[in-house]
């Protein structure tokens, strides 16, 4: 004879058991509690003190405004180099570019005519984030390459759609000289520069038409989300601009008092209200983190037609703060915890930090760079990031510890802030006294200066190189 609850009792409780469960999981993807959507909004070349929350006196920007009202602004954030290439990989891979090979003292950045781009072994943080569900989209400008096995699809986004390179490339020749677009000038136009728009891996259009550029990008992330807002996604929405040439469409040309770069800011801007926005009207706001920041400082020999760095010396291409510090905007309604912060924080660090709140897994077997700034963003902690390390190309020009920046080598850029100098007893400067980098403290603070002479060494002694991807033309 058989005792207890008889096989069907068993199987109708399992069968409610799991019921219930399923019934709380699909809850609970229903209270948003699946993980954070991500969308990072990228600028070219914008300085630290091009946007009104951050200072200028005439660009005005109320989206971002208020982004940074609602959210976290970071006054200490970093891109991860001073000029588009490797500030762009060392985003997307969380890796100092001089890892990756995505820095070279060869060449800068990529060009129309490079071979190469990120190697296929580095993992991006689309592939992280493709991983664990997500569905991603890259928006904009690459720069990491531009030959089909280079492109966005072949580096975990699901879509593309962008110029693939810098707005200023593939000049028509005899055309465009640097001189002829420092000023605002009306005889420049978009025909002249003969770069490619793609969807996915086709072009099509060429030349891309940047007069509407700004407005197209923002329209493709805003029909990104509206289309998979039922998955987590990742939006990377990388401007071509305000990198020069400049172009702005008919509804902003001629109203900022800034002039055409502010006219170019300002459309970015309205971009950002136009992404909050449908966030919020889609009801994804809360469960989606954006973040705005920019690649690299203002290209500053473009006189009006560059930007400003603001009190930060210097700009685009040097490892004075102008370079590398960006005008930076954590946004999550509900979530980010509202204020000013002061402490460190990278482009680096999204890789990690993203990783972390999807739930991926973040790769062993190779150094990675970043850190998880969740808990500033959301538990008022202090940052975790402590240091940051200025290369120039493949060598160490500065490093931040704290407070304190160490200059061994300053060289100014295109022209402008003089010439390379290699310092035997480094600069020193306390960045939180003075951002400016005027006062030389050196000779007061010796033991600082070892302190980060053997963070240095510990740095080096364990960097293992990459190939550099960069040098190489046809
Ligand atoms: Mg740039």
């Amino acid at each position: 004879m058989k005792t207890g609850r008889p096989f069907s009792t068993i199987n109708k409780s399992l069968f409610l058991f799991v019921f219930f469960i399923g019934m709380f999981l699909v809850k609970a993807q229903n209270n948003g509690e699946r993980p954070p959507n991500f969308v990072i909004i990228f600028a070219d070349d914008l300085g630290y003190g091009d946007l009104g929350v951050f200072g200028h006196p005439t660009i005005k920007t109320p989206n971002l405004d208020r982004m940074a009202f609602e959210g976290q602004k970071w006054t200490n954030f970093y891109a991860g180099a001073s000029v588009c290439t490797p500030s762009r990989a060392a985003l997307l891979t969380g890796r100092l570019p001089v890892r990756s090979g995505m820095a070279s003292n060869k060449q800068r950045v990529l060009f129309p005519d490079s071979k190469n781009g990120l190697p296929s072994e580095e993992i991006t943080i689309a592939e992280q984030l493709k991983e664990v569900g997500y569905r991603t989209a890259c928006i904009g400008k690459w720069h990491l390459g531009h030959k089909e096995q280079f492109l966005p699809t072949n580096n975990g986004f699901d879509y593309y759609f962008g110029i693939p390179y810098s707005n200023d490339m593939d000049k028509l020749s005899g055309k465009v000289y640097s001189d002829y677009w420092k000023r605002p000038n009306d005889s420049i136009k978009t025909e002249h520069f003969n770069v490619p728009l793609l969807r996915n891996t086709e072009i099509i259009e060429r030349p891309a038409n940047q007069n509407n550029i700004t407005k197209r990008y923002s329209e493709e992330a805003i029909a990104y989300i509206k289309q998979n807002k039922d998955k987590p996604f990742l939006v990377y929405l990388a401007h071509n601009l305000p990198h020069i040439p400049l172009f702005a469409s008919k509804d902003f040309l001629g109203k900022s008092a800034r002039g055409l770069y502010g006219d170019v800011v300002e459309e970015i801007d309205d971009g950002v209200g136009k992404i909050m926005a449908t966030l919020k009207e889609e009801g994804l706001a809360e469960n989606t983190i954006v973040i705005f920041t920019s690649d690299n400082g203002p290209w500053l020999p473009f006189e009006n037609n560059g930007g400003s760095a603001g009190l930060l010396r210097a700009g685009k291409g040097t490892t004075w703060e102008g370079g590398m510090r960006e005008p930076t905007i954590f946004w999550s309604p509900e979530k980010i915890r509202p204020g000013v912060v002061s402490d460190l924080g990278s482009t680096i660090d999204l890789f990690t930090t993203f990783s972390k709140l999807a739930g991926a897994t973040i790769p062993d077997d190779r150094s990675i760079d970043g850190v998880d700034l969740s808990g500033v963003l959301f538990e008022g902690k202090h940052s975790p990031r402590d240091t940051m390390f200025y290369y120039r190309g493949t060598e160490l020009y500065a490093v931040r510890l704290g407070d304190y920046k160490a200059h061994f080598i300053t060289e100014g850029a295109y022209g402008q802030f003089g010439e390379r100098e290699e310092h035997k007893t480094p600069i020193l400067y306390n960045l939180n006294q003075d951002p400016s980098e005027k006062f030389d403290i050196a000779k007061d603070h010796p033991e600082i200066i070892e302190r980060i002479d053997s963070l240095v060494k510990e740095h080096q002694s364990k960097l293992i190189r990459g190939k550099d991807m960069l040098a190489e033309r046809e």
